[in-house]
């Protein structure tokens, strides 16, 4: 059983509101460690461009600040978790954001024989989100993120990553939905880290930090979690 257990694919969560860096970091584990990010907030703007029949439902929830319906978003996660490059370990960035779709994950890993590493909860103070969302933008090429002014390019309007030169921001990321999706925070996404300190699996950093040093918190979470 022991044996089993080390050699299945690492799965790791990163819990935390919006805006404490999931995705930032999420994208660095990636790089260290060799797994895959799956951001469900990714896989939702993606619906919403393509025009599925998921995307249709879920776009206005998500102009709102709301949380999109557990039934479309356990759907897509579980798509995209069969895909085969998450046999290498998957990072999981905004999912799960519910009880529901907590649940609903421990089932699909049961069924696939995995289980949880670590739950990492990245513990930011309310304030600071408004700052850390409205300052925000992607390139539109890559998707690696920055910050008006925590994360510049070396060269302004450029990609570090890739070169590209057109940055995108999200239409989501005003200071009108930052309440909205706060609220939606604490009241449906809050409770998880209460769940996995019940299973044993959760651990908890500082993310008010330069994103380095929560970068060096988490890679010895991670090492430890995958040994
Ligand atoms: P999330 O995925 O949790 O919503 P992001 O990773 O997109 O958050 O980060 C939100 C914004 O804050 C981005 O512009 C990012 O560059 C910036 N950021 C991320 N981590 C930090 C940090 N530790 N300190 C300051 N800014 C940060
Ligand atoms: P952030 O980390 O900045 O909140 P995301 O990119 O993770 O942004 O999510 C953007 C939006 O997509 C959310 O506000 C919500 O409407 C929707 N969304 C993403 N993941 C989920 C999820 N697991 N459950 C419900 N809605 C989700
Ligand atoms: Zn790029």
């Amino acid at each position: 059983m022991l044996d089993t257990a080390k050699t299945t694919a690492p799965v790791l969560i990163l819990l935390g509101p919006p805006g404490a860096g999931k995705g930032t970091q999420a994208r660095m584990l990636e790089e260290k460690f060799g797994l895959v990010q799956l951001s469900t907030g990714d896989l939702l703007r993606a619906a919403v461009a393509a025009g599925t029949e998921a995307g249709k439902a879920a776009k206005a929830v998500m102009e709102a600040g709301g949380l999109v319906s557990d039934e479309i978003v356990i759907a897509i996660l579980r798509d995209r978790l069969g895909d085969e490059d998450c046999a290498k370990g998957v990072i999981l960035d905004g999912f799960p954001r519910t009880t529901v779709q907590a649940e609903a994950l421990d089932g699909l890993l049961e069924e696939s024989g995995q289980k949880i590493n670590a739950a990492i909860s990245l513990e930011v103070e309310d304030a600071a989100m408004v700052t850390r969302i409205s300052g925000r933008y992607t390139c539109g090429s890559c998707g690696e993120g920055y910050h008006d002014t925590f994360k510049q390019p070396v060269k302004d309007g450029v990609c570090d990553k890739c070169g590209g030169t057109e940055m995108k921001r999200r239409a989501d990321d005003n200071a009108e939905t930052v309440a909205s999706r706060l609220e939606a925070y604490h009241a449906q996404t809050a409770p998880l880290i209460a769940y996995y300190q019940g299973k044993g699996s959760l651990q908890s950093v500082d993310a008010m930090g330069e994103i380095d040093r929560v970068a060096g918190a988490l890679r010895a979470i991670v090492e430890t979690a995958t040994a």
